[in-house]
């Protein structure tokens, strides 16, 4: 994952990097560090931990120029330790490079080096790359700046892998170089000056103005201007797109928490989804994005969605939707088990890959191998500008606004949204009838305000986590299309909370996952009324002969369960394809309280990173 910005121009570079990269510690944050160009060679500050540590030694010991690269960290190989930190040098000590992917062959190549002398210092495998630019650069005959841009490109072809990198050399000064492959990397284009970014929410109070890179592109930038070449040459005519403002973005307002204020922001953040798209007249659902006419949406008789995580949990619901409205047979898969499995898709297959980033890249991948094989691939993504948005043939955008807790909780909701609306649209272009898509359309403008009803539970949720803060193990349980919110609870506990979390099928209590119940073991038994609702009432039974603790998902009018379960998080009833965008809401207030209660650091909970651009 990592966060990558460079700049040059007539600032101060370490103030700038050092703003910036704090934009990106959404993708990772296991060290952070700069090397700037000083005017007699190149200074590294580097740190383990947060940005803010980066920054406490860099205010101590200022680093002055106006070139420099920067980057925050998510260990893919090696510690996060203070050597690990990015950037890494050549052997010469005059070229630096900060790298966001992995190096597959880093191994290989290592032994190749040390064999002709190279030592290393740390055990990543960025520092292999920077050796190999360096060694490139060393020999080569080239003038000017083709010299660091070939030395980059020659090394690039000896990895296997994925980069996005940023490299500058004390005798190239005024130049930075880029290049990716796989990971996601932008320009910032500004007045007399330059940046280079993982996304454009590092640029925010910079430049909109913005050249987004595409797959297997360098770049050379100077403070005036930047080139950018493809493995076929010189992109000519490089447009430079204006993208919206950001950074209202990043405040968390009146909350302690960015993933409060996002949980919060649900009754706008799903009102956006459908906004513009409920057609009242046809009683359907309108999504131009998609590129798709009536004819090509009938001609389809499956569908795979490809999502990695909460996104993946999204498509498991959305399949019961599709399925549901529009009888059309839905699959879902991992996205890093498609794109290397052998799995066979019938002709007629429509995918849609489903990211909150638009960069993840198990799921970019899956997008290409599916589009590789012929198939239509359709994005359902929240960063306009992203990869994965870019490479699919059409697609839904969530308009969620910037998710920056790392635990997804809009995306979520506002990714339900979305399915509801496909399988509106389907349905309604096979034999789902005026009424009942009516009935759907109705139901969906009424869910914002009763997101807020469930919100207004949000401080006797925390009077409940604080019951159960403390248990080693939770469960969580629900049938059909509470089945995935069992597993997207269970995940929002695993993340925020460390507390050991799983999600099942109801039915599936009894064929192992029973043995786990005692009475220190908490379930959370989605339990709204519906056509499995007896059925849930029996594993509550179930649960209760066993001295578990049950916390029931249930409806506000529903008194029966009151007197079974233990702890009743209440949710106002709506269409029963809608329920699970409410029943998720005190799921997450639930994990998001816990945390608060154990003093996690429920916005960068440890190990994990919002963007997930490694496999
Ligand atoms: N592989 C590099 C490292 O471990 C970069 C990791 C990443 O991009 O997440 O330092």
């Amino acid at each position: 994952m990592c966060g990558i910005v460079a700049y040059v121009g007539p600032r101060d570079a370490q103030p700038i990097l050092l703003d910036a990269l704090s934009r990106l510690e959404y993708r990772g944050y296991d060290s952070a560090g700069l090397a700037i160009l000083n005017g007699k060679g190149i200074e590294v500050r580097k740190k383990s931990g947060r940005i803010q540590e980066l920054a406490k030694i860099c205010l101590a010991e200022p680093v002055k120029g106006r070139l420099g690269i920067s980057h925050t960290r998510w260990a893919t190989h090696g510690a996060a330790t203070d050597k690990n930190a990015h950037p890494h040098l050549d052997a010469s000590g005059r070229l630096a490079l900060v790298h966001n992917g992995v190096i597959e062959n880093y191994l290989e190549l290592k032994t190749k080096l040390m064999e002709t002398g190279h030592i290393f210092l740390s055990e990543t495998d960025t520092e292999i790359l920077a050796h190999l630019v360096g060694e490139a650069f060393s020999s080569s005959r080239e003038k000017g700046d083709a010299r660091l841009v070939e030395a980059v490109r020659s090394a690039v072809q000896q990895i296997q892998g994925t980069l996005g990198i940023a490299v500058i050399h004390a005798d190239m000064p005024g130049l930075i170089v880029g290049a990716r492959r796989g990971s996601p990397l932008v320009i910032g284009v500004g007045e007399g000056e330059n940046f280079l970014a993982s996304d454009t929410q590092a640029l925010a109070p910079y430049t909109n103005r913005v050249v987004i890179l595409q797959d297997k592109e360098i770049v050379s930038l100077r403070a005036d201007r930047f080139d950018v070449a493809s493995p076929l040459g010189i992109r000519e005519n490089v447009k430079v797109e204006e993208i919206e403002d950001g950074v209202a973005a990043s405040d968390k307002g009146v909350h302690q928490h960015f993933m409060l204020k996002e949980i919060f922001e649900q009754p706008s953040a799903i009102q956006n989804a459908f906004r513009g798209r409920l057609d009242a007249d046809g009683a359907t659902a309108k999504l131009g994005g998609l590129n798709m006419s009536p004819q090509e949406l009938r001609q389809i008789d499956r569908i795979c969605v490809l999502g990695c995580g909460t996104a993946l949990h999204a498509g498991m619901v959305g399949k019961y939707l599709i399925e549901t409205l529009a009888k059309i047979p839905v699959e879902t898969q991992h996205s890093s088990e498609f794109r290397y499995g052998d799995s066979p898709v019938s002709g007629r297959t429509l995918f849609f890959a489903v990211s909150q980033s638009g960069e993840t890249a198990d799921t970019l991948g899956a997008l290409r191998e599916a589009r590789r094989r012929g198939f239509t691939v359709l994005g359902i993504c929240n960063n306009v500008a992203s990869t994965i948005a870019r490479e699919s043939d059409g697609g839904v955008y969530m308009h969620a606004g910037p998710e920056i807790g790392v635990a997804a909780t809009k995306s979520f909701t506002s990714q339900l949204v979305i399915f509801t609306l496909i399988g509106l649209l389907l349905g309604r272009l096979r034999f789902l009838s005026a009424a009942h898509g009516r009935e759907l359309l109705q139901a969906m403008e009424n869910l914002p305000a009763q997101i807020t009803q469930c919100l207004a539970y949000s401080d006797a949720i925390r009077e409940i986590a604080q019951r159960y803060a403390h248990a080693s193990s939770m469960l969580f349980l629900g049938r059909l299309a509470n089945f995935p919110i069992a597993l997207e609870g269970a995940l929002k506990v695993k993340e925020i909370t460390y507390i050991h979390a799983e999600g099942y099928p109801s039915a599936e209590l009894k064929h192992g996952v029973i043995a786990l119940i005692d009475k220190e073991t908490p379930t959370v038994l989605l339990a709204t009324q519906d056509g499995v609702y007896d059925k849930n009432l029996g594993n509550l039974q179930e649960i209760k002969a066993r001295s578990g603790p049950i916390i029931a998902v249930a409806h506000d009018d529903d008194k029966k369960i009151c007197t079974l379960a233990d702890t009743v998080l209440k949710v106002p009833r709506t269409h029963e394809l809608l329920q699970p965008i409410l029943n998720i809401v005190p799921l997450q207030l639930l994990a998001y309280h816990i945390g608060v209660a154990l003093g996690r650091d429920v916005d960068k909970p440890r190990n994990l990173a919002k963007s997930v651009t490694v496999e």
